[in-house]
């Protein structure tokens, strides 16, 4: 059966495929494609935009090797099989009273495809989800397996956190958990203008600030999430009711939203004014609750996207050319644009590496024309010297990352003394890393 990714941007037929339930099926997995010539890939959820997760030789499904292994309440360090959902992770957690510190928008990525690709929510002060990785364990390709951590191969553990399956395939990842928190979140339209002036005060004075902006309308939808009552803080939380939410996400974010993208896809010319009409119903919201039901809205609209990470003092004359360029496209544009803030960090090839970004990402409804959009979008972000989401579309190769990332072949050593056969290769791969 031919794998295909959410979006319909990567398919595969892979020549076998594997359901390993634990470690030693992982090794012997590994071990079986080898002996038939054949280069292995873990498949997560299938979420990535970028044919990241392709192959055309065996495919490990590890849908089978999820939940959690050991938590320690302490040290708030949790170890899980790699299959396991961020869904599934979010739910363990709040039963131990524990939660992940920062996450992106949805929660249907496995933990290990979401670090692997350097997956990322939002805040000043916190980095994406490969930052909150305590150590991981690692088949390589001979079947032998690897832990890293700070401590134990510092080099590697810096190297695979985020590196897209290319050293091994990733067995359990232990996480720095914090003790479960209540998030406030004040959701509310804004002059786009305004959102822009205010951008420092607003990425200084909030733990969790984003906007999205549809191009062609004045309006942004502003959103700040903040912990209630400091640290660990368990917090009071006033749920949005469940009647309000379900008009708010699932009829206004996505069946609304979505008939509003098909009205569009069919009459292309309808799409400047159904954009409008689309900000004009952003509406002012208040609520809290758990962080990671704060976080994670559901997105049943499908689109493609790309997202780059710029220098965070360079977002504002990104996003004013990007302004300018949008009304001079051919083909006009849909979905918001998504604006974001992260602090730097060490892991390798994560894009916040030794820089504070700002994350820009572009999207399109499935089905209508995103060529032009995205072309002009990565002809400006890469002028900043923007580092491209390694699980969305870009069309960056191996020499381009050797200028933006300053250990681009610190890790390239590291690949080549875990996976010297190039057992774990697939073209995406090739295209990133160099043959
Ligand atoms: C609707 C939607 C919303 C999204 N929101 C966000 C967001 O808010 N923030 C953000 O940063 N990104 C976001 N993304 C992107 C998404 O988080 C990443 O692409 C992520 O990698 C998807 O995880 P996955 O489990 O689907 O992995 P896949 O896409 O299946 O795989 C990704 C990579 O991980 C590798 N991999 C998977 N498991 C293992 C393993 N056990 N060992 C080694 N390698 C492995 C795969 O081989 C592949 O190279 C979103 C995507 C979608 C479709």
């Amino acid at each position: 059966m031919t794998w295909q990714n959410w979006a319909g941007t990567a398919s595969a037929d892979p020549a076998r495929r594997y359901w390993p339930r634990s470690t030693e099926e992982i090794a012997e997995a590994v071990l079986a494609a080898a002996e038939a010539g054949l280069t292995v890939r873990a498949l997560g959820s299938g979420h990535s935009f970028s044919p990241a997760a392709v192959t055309s030789g065996a495919a490990l499904d590890l849908s089978g090797w999820n939940g959690i292994v050991a938590a320690d309440l302490e040290s708030g360090l949790v170890t899980v099989r790699s299959g396991t959902t961020i869904r599934e992770l979010n739910a363990a957690l709040s039963i131990l009273g524990l939660a992940m510190p920062n996450l992106g928008d949805i929660d249907a990525q496995t933990i290990s495809g979401a670090i692997s690709t350097g997956t990322h929510g939002t805040g000043a002060r916190h980095g994406g989800l490969a930052t909150a990785v305590a150590g991981l364990d690692l088949v390589l390709a001979d079947g032998s397996v690897i832990s890293c951590s700070a401590d134990k191969n510092p080099d590697l553990f810096a190297a695979a956190a985020v590196s897209l399956g290319a050293l091994g395939v990733i067995s359990t990842v232990t996480l720095a958990c914090v003790p479960a928190f209540t998030l406030a979140a004040d959701e509310r339209p804004m002059r786009l203008d305004e959102v822009l002036a205010r951008f420092d005060e607003f990425a200084a004075g909030n733990e969790h600030f984003e906007f999205f902006w549809f191009p062609y309308g004045k309006n942004a939808l502003l959103k700040r999430n903040n912990r209630i009552a400091g640290p660990g803080s368990a917090g009071a939380p006033r749920p949005m009711p469940s009647w309000r939410r379900f008009v708010e996400y699932e009829v206004m974010e996505n069946a609304a939203f979505g008939a509003l993208c098909r009205t569009g896809r069919r009459a292309p010319r309808l799409i400047k004014p159904l954009n409008k009409l689309a900000a004009a119903t952003l509406s002012k919201r208040a609520y809290s609750g758990s962080s990671h039901e704060v976080f994670v809205t559901p997105r049943r609209v499908r689109f493609v996207e790309s997202e780059y990470a710029v220098p965070i003092q360079d977002v504002l004359g990104v996003l004013a050319e990007l302004r300018a360029g949008v009304a001079r496209l051919a083909d006009p544009v849909m979905f918001p644009v998504e604006v974001r803030v992260a602090a730097a960090d060490d892991v390798w090839l994560s894009t916040g590496y030794g820089r504070e970004n700002a994350y820009v990402a572009i999207h399109q409804y499935v089905g209508l024309p995103y060529q032009e959009y995205f072309r002009l979008f990565e002809s400006i972000v890469t002028a900043a010297g923007g580092r491209p989401h390694w699980g969305k579309m870009h069309t960056r190769d191996a020499d381009y990352f050797r200028e933006v990332y300053p250990r681009f072949t610190d890790f390239l050593r590291v690949r080549d003394e875990m996976d010297p056969g190039r057992r774990f290769a697939n073209p995406y791969l090739e295209r990133v890393f160099g043959v």
